[in-house]
C-alpha cells in the first residue's frame, strides 16, 4: 500500500469509530481515472482508453438495522437519510452519489436494512478525474460485499452508472464507472462503448522510463454543460445524414465523402469522432506492441482535433499542451469533456521536472491561476482493502 493509502485507511477507520462507535466491517477504495485518448467518442458508441490513477476515494462501512443510511464525507460533512426515501428525483447534493449507489444495488434485488459509511477522498472534484464515479464505486463495492449482489465488474459498473444517471440525474456514459471498477495496474482499459467489451492494454510506463503528467488547470468554464448537450445532438444529426446508427460506424473517408451534405459544423464534429476513434485503435496497437514511447503524436493530434474540429478546448488547456510540448513532452492533450479540467502529457521520466516547471511558468506569464501537476501511475480498480 502507498503511504497515502495507509493514511486514508487510518483516517476513515478512526473517523468511523469516533462518529459511529466500534469498528467498521471493512475498508474499500475506488480510484479516479484519466482518459489516455478517445474523447467525445463514448456517446458515439466508439472507443475510449482510460486508466485508473493513484488518487482515490476510501470508505469504511458497516451494516446497521433500522432503515437508515448514516453517511459522513470527511470533505463534505454528514447526512442521515432514510433508505426508503432514496429514489430518482428525490435527492440532491453529494449524498445522492452515495445513497444512489445503495439504491441502485437494491434495484438488483439486494436486501439492505441500513449502512454506516465514512468516506475520504484525494481526488480533485469537478476536474474531470471522475471523483463522482470513485464515490459511487467505492460505496457500491462496500454495500455489495456487506449485503450481497453482482460479482461481475461490468455489471457493477452499470449499477454505479445507474446511480449517477437516475438518482443524481447526470446523463453520463459508462467510461468512468468501468474505469473505476475494471482497470488493472500497469494497463489502460480499452473499452468499446457499444458492446462494453473491455480489454486490458499494457501501459508499462515505469519500465519504458516514461511519465504521464496530469495538469489540472483548476478552471471550469461555464460553457461546459450546454456545449456538451449541443455536441451530442450534432453528432446524432451527423450520423443520421451519414445513414449510420452512430458515428462509430463512419470512417474518416465516409465523412469526407459526405462533406457537403453534412455542412461545416457537423462535418468538423463528425471528422473529429471518426479520426479520434482511429487514433484510439492506433494507440492501442502501439501499446500492444510494447511501444508506449511512440504514442505521443496521436495524443497531440487528438488535442488539435478537439481544439479545432470539436471546439471544446480552453485557453488554459491549450497553454498546458503547448508548454508541455515545448519543454520536451512526447505528446500532450486535453482530457475529459473540455472547457477546463485536466490536460495530460507523456514524457521521458527525466523531463518531468522541467516540463512541470515550464507549464507552471507559462500559466503565470499568461496570468492564469497556478495548475496542479502530478504524475499518474496506472492502478488497479476498486477493491476491498480490509
Ligand atoms: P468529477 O469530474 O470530479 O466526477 P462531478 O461533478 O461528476 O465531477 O462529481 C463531483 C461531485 O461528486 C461533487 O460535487 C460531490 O457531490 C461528489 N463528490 C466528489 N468527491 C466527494 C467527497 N470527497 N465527498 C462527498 N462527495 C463527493
Ligand atoms: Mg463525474
Amino acid at each position: 500500500m502507498s503511504a497515502e493509502l495507509v493514511d486514508a485507511t487510518a483516517t476513515v477507520r478512526s473517523a468511523f469509530a469516533e462518529r459511529f462507535g466500534g469498528q467498521p466491517e471493512g475498508l474499500w477504495a475506488a480510484p479516479a481515472r484519466v482518459n489516455l485518448i478517445g474523447e467525445h467518442t463514448d456517446y458515439n458508441d466508439g472507443w475510449v482508453l482510460p486508466l485508473a490513477i493513484d488518487r482515490r476515494v476510501t470508505v469504511a462501512a458497516a451494516r446497521r438495522s433500522g432503515g437508515l443510511l448514516r453517511l459522513l464525507s470527511l470533505q463534505r460533512g454528514e447526512q442521515v437519510l432514510r433508505l426508503a426515501a432514496v429514489r430518482p428525483g428525490a435527492m440532491n447534493g453529494w449524498a445522492a452519489y452515495v445513497a444512489g449507489a445503495v439504491w441502485s444495488l437494491a434495484q438488483e434485488g439486494t436486501q439492505l436494512d441500513g449502512l454506516d459509511l465514512v468516506l475520504t477522498s484525494d481526488v480533485p472534484v469537478g476536474s474531470g478525474l471522475s471523483s463522482s464515479a470513485a464515490v459511487e464505486c467505492a460505496t457500491l463495492l462496500a454495500a455489495r460485499d456487506l449485503h450481497g449482489g453482482p460479482e461481475d465488474r461490468a455489471r457493477l459498473a452499470l449499477v454505479a452508472q445507474r446511480a449517477e444517471n437516475e438518482v443524481v440525474g447526470v446523463p453520463c456514459g459508462i467510461m468512468d464507472q468501468m474505469a473505476a471498477m475494471a482497470c488493472t495496474a500497469n494497463h489502460a482499459l480499452l473499452l468499446d462503448c457499444r458492446s462494453l467489451a473491455a480489454e486490458h492494454v499494457p501501459l508499462a510506463l515505469d519500465a519504458a522510463d516514461l511519465v504521464l503528467l496530469v495538469i489540472d488547470t483548476r478552471v471550469a468554464h461555464a460553457l461546459a454543460d450546454s456545449a456538451y448537450a449541443d455536441r451530442r445532438r450534432t453528432c446524432q444529426e451527423a450520423a443520421r445524414i451519414l445513414g449510420v446508427p452512430s458515428l462509430r460506424d463512419a470512417t474518416d473517408a465516409d465523412v469526407e465523402t459526405a462533406r457537403d451534405r453534412l455542412g461545416g459544423v457537423r462535418y468538423r464534429r463528425a471528422r473529429h469522432v471518426a479520426r479520434e476513434n482511429a487514433r484510439v485503435l492506433d494507440v492501442v496497437e502501439l501499446l500492444r506492441r510494447g511501444q508506449p514511447e511512440r504514442i505521443g503524436p496521436s495524443l497531440t493530434a487528438s488535442h488539435a482535433s478537439l481544439r479545432d474540429d470539436y471546439q471544446v478546448s480552453a485557453p488554459e488547456l491549450d497553454t498546458a499542451v503547448e508548454a508541455a510540448l515545448a519543454a520536451g513532452a512526447l505528446g500532450a492533450r486535453m482530457t475529459g469533456a473540455g472547457f477546463g479540467g485536466c490536460a495530460l502529457a507523456l514524457l521521458p521520466a527525466g523531463a518531468a521536472e522541467q516540463v512541470a516547471e515550464a507549464v507552471t511558468a507559462t500559466f503565470a506569464a499568461r496570468e492564469f491561476g497556478p495548475p496542479e501537476i502530478f504524475p499518474a501511475h496506472p492502478m488497479d480498480g476498486a477493491r476491498r482493502l480490509a
